[in-house]
């Protein structure tokens, strides 16, 4: 697999993980959805999950065994945050460190192929999921935020540096 492959996500979605077909997702086989936290399931800066996200939330936990896999090291914040949305939660992930990753399959008991991991970042939560061929879905920050500027940047850096290779 050449290196711009490992950034491709599988499915790149025009809207934020509210905006995901999820019975296109089982079609594929896929069982485990692995969440990223920060401008996933909620805008960086923000401090409540949208009530429309919480609604997803509830209708995939319906259809997958999910996890949060966060790289945010707020382990009380981001614990908060699991325990409302009732989702088992790691911080500190290090992605795209596999090691979290691999935990997680081992503990939903799913092969990598079974599993989505749905995140905005391409140099992490995409590269770390194709990396153990995993599902990748790379998805918008939800709401109607006016996105943190850094957020904002490190996407655009991100997909500067990977359009001349596609
Ligand atoms: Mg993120």
């Amino acid at each position: 697999m050449k290196y711009q492959q490992f950034l491709t996500p599988t499915i790149s979605c025009q809207g934020s993980v509210v905006d995901l077909d999820l019975e296109a997702l089982t079609k594929r086989g896929v069982k485990g959805l692995i969440l990223d936290f920060d401008d996933t399931l909620l805008p960086l800066g923000a401090l409540i999950v949208d009530p429309a996200v919480v609604q997803w939330v509830e209708q995939s936990k319906g259809l997958f065994k999910v996890w949060i896999v966060s790289n945010n090291p707020n382990r009380k914040f981001l614990e908060a945050m699991g325990q409302v949305l009732g989702l088992q939660t790691i911080t500190s992930a290090n992605k795209p460190s596999r090691r979290a990753l691999l935990r997680v399959l081992t503990e939903m008991d799913l092969p990598p192929q079974q599993v989505a991991i749905i995140g905005d970042r391409l140099f992490t939560d995409v590269l770390v999921g194709n990396r153990l061929g995993m599902v990748t879905v790379l998805v918008k920050p939800p709401g109607n935020s006016t996105v943190f500027w850094q957020g904002g940047f490190l996407r655009r850096i991100e997909r500067f540096l990977v359009r001349p290779l596609s």
